[in-house]
């Protein structure tokens, strides 16, 4: 299956997908009773479904990626609630010292960043281990720019929607980067579906 690597140390990877252009182009032509007629007319059908906002059909096609992205990234991820989140939870797993280092700080900046993450998690692990204090309550003293991982189910009318708002150039640099990568993952699952999509929202909204 499909993954990329994003940012310092994150990743999105498909982890299963059902459905994909064939799925779409069955249930858009159930309206009219027909089907398939090749891909001229499949792509003139799919262009009529996203001008129309004719969204239905595209639920046709759902994705599950496993992602590993910053603890701040996720804050803003998990706000799409038309989809299905399975997070690790740091009540029950103790956190891995991983966390966001962007790519163009300054030497000195560097330095005190790095610091500052390992001096928070010295003293998370020392406080766990040496005061026994409980997971859930010690985890409350890491950054928010640690490593999570988490399981999302999305359909493919709903993954358009986050597509469209997080690449966008409002969005944030960080959650940008991983909606660029999820959106050359589904073109290469739905090809048909998520170019036109890409041509027709996306670069016409100016997003990429
Ligand atoms: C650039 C940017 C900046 C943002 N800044 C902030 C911020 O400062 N503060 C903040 O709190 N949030 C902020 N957000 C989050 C934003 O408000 C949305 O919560 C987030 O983008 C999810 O979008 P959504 O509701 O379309 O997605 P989903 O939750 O997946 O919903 C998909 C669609 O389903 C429908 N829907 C879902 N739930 C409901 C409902 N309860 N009622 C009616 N329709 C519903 C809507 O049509 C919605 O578009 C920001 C988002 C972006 C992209």
């Amino acid at each position: 299956m499909s993954k990329r690597k994003v940012l310092n140390s994150g990743y999105v990877k498909l982890a299963e997908w059902m459905g994909g252009d064939n799925a779409v182009i069955r249930n858009a032509r159930r309206c009219w009773k027909s089907e398939s007629k090749g891909n001229e007319s499949d792509l003139k059908l799919l262009k009529h479904l996203l001008n129309k906002g004719h969204k239905t059909p595209f639920e046709a096609m759902i994705f599950t990626f496993d992602i590993k992205c910053p603890l701040f990234v996720a804050r803003q991820w998990f706000r799409h609630r038309i989809a299905s989140y399975n997070e690790e939870s740091l009540r029950y797993c103790l956190a891995e010292r991983d966390y966001y280092i962007p790519g163009d700080l300054p030497q000195d900046l560097l330095e005190i960043w790095k610091e500052h993450n390992e001096r928070s998690f010295d003293l998370y692990e020392k406080l766990i281990k040496e005061y026994h204090l409980r997971r859930e309550i010690a985890r409350s003293l890491l950054p928010v720019g640690i490593y999570t991982r988490f399981y999302w189910t999305i359909n493919g009318s709903s993954l358009m929607n986050f597509l469209m708002l997080r690449t966008d150039r409002q969005a944030q640099k960080e959650i940008r980067e991983y909606a660029r990568a999820i959106l050359e993952i589904v073109k290469e699952i739905a090809p048909l579906c998520f170019n036109t999509f890409e041509e027709l929202v996306l670069k016409k909204g100016g997003n990429c």
